[in-house]
């Protein structure tokens, strides 16, 4: 294929990765007025699809937004905040205000206070490094909290540009959506601008007042079990309702499978309960520690499901993570890209987590 840049983003157009800039379906003409699908998808359906990008591309591109005076909204997803979080973004941003953008609240259980979720953020934000202007919450498939989202914005924007940046899945793109679709010109031919000559990898969404919205490429986090995961377990291994604390009132030395996920020991503490925090499609099996090896040998991927054990094969092997729940306070065990467990004592306990490797595993002090 030519080099030729696609007059929509300036994305170099290509074939191979629909979910990377410049994607044009095999046999498309390539002349000059060919535009990547996305911005095809923008221009004629007012809809935008996610684009993603590596490392090394991403800080690259996050480095462009230092030199600009603009407003960066960062969006993470309550159900892998530390999964999906930039947390360096403050290096590249430079002086510029930044607001987080929590997404998926209705995945949460229903009696979540939201207040107190702003709270938890903006605490766990700081421990992160990250210098936030402001936290808000919504939930961009129920469009809840969008208005709030957009009053924020206007706040702080000041006429400025805005960068969105996120981690894929986050919910970028359905955020997008209901930007384009609320926020800027619908009757407009074009709602992506043209840039001549340049390769930027970005969607600019303009705005009436001649500022735009710049919907920054996702970047992949390969710590998320949901990017490692076979995308076939994905539908298992992603909420689509409300999450369903489980409570497990379990002895020291007793073991929980999250399907072939991961596996958890409370290896060592006095009896306690945990409450299990997942999609509500992972089968979670209780054995003694002792007969937890022996029963992963045998059932993995059959019993121990999802994921199945064509997918399994797919998956890297499991790494140990070996904790020590401190004892004042409440904690979560964070598993990146598939949820966490809460330590409902304040008693200390030791425990091992098993997981593919590369998964983040983190303790945080508890969400709920
Ligand atoms: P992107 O990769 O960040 O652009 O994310 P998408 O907008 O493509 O969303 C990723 C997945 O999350 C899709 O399955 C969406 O339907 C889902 N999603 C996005 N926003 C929400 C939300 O507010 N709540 C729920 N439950 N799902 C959401």
């Amino acid at each position: 294929m030519n080099k030729t840049d696609c007059p929509g983003c300036g994305a170099t157009l290509q074939s191979i990765d629909k979910n990377a800039p410049g994607f044009v379906p095999e046999g498309a003409k390539l002349d000059e007025q060919v535009r990547c699908r996305r911005c095809f998808r923008i221009s004629h359906y007012n809809e935008a699809s996610s684009v993603t990008i590596d490392d090394d591309d991403f800080l690259r591109l996050l480095n462009t937004i230092g030199e600009t005076q603009s407003l960066v909204v960062l969006m993470v997803d309550i159900l892998d905040f530390e999964g999906s979080l930039i947390s360096s973004l403050h290096r590249f941003v430079g002086s510029n205000s930044v607001i987080l953008v929590v997404n998926k609240l209705d995945l949460l259980p229903k009696v979540s206070n939201w207040n107190r979720i702003v709270h938890w953020v903006k605490k766990q934000a700081k421990e992160h490094g990250l210098k936030v202007q402001e936290v808000v919450c919504i939930s961009a498939r129920r469009n809840l909290g969008v208005d709030r989202l957009l009053e924020t914005i206007e706040e702080y924007r000041a006429g400025r540009d805005v960068y969105v940046v996120g981690a894929t899945n986050v919910g970028k793109t359905s955020m997008i959506n209901r930007l384009i679709r609320d926020y800027s010109d619908l009757d407009r031919e074009l709602t992506v601008s043209f840039y001549p000559g340049t390769t930027l990898d970005r969607i600019e969404i303009p705005l009436d007042d001649g500022s735009s919205i710049m919907d920054m490429p996702g970047i992949v986090y390969k710590h998320r079990l949901s990017e490692l995961a076979p995308k076939a377990s994905l539908k298992a291994l992603l909420p689509e309702k409300p999450l369903k604390p489980a409570v497990y009132q379990l002895k020291a030395e007793q073991t929980l499978f999250f399907g072939s996920f991961a596996r958890f020991d409370f290896v060592a503490g006095a009896d306690q309960s945990f409450t299990l925090f997942t999609s509500t499609a992972i089968k979670i099996h209780r054995t003694k520690l002792v007969n937890a090896d022996e029963m992963y040998a045998k059932h993995r991927g059959v019993l121990l499901a999802p994921p199945s054990i064509e997918q399994l094969d797919e998956m890297p092997a499991w790494t140990k993570h070996d904790l020590q729940i401190p004892k004042d306070g409440q904690f979560d065990i964070s598993i990146s890209g598939l949820g966490w467990i809460k330590v409902n004592s304040n008693v200390g306990a030791r425990v091992v987590v098993h997981a593919p490797r590369g998964v983040k595993v983190t303790v945080r002090e508890s969400l709920i």
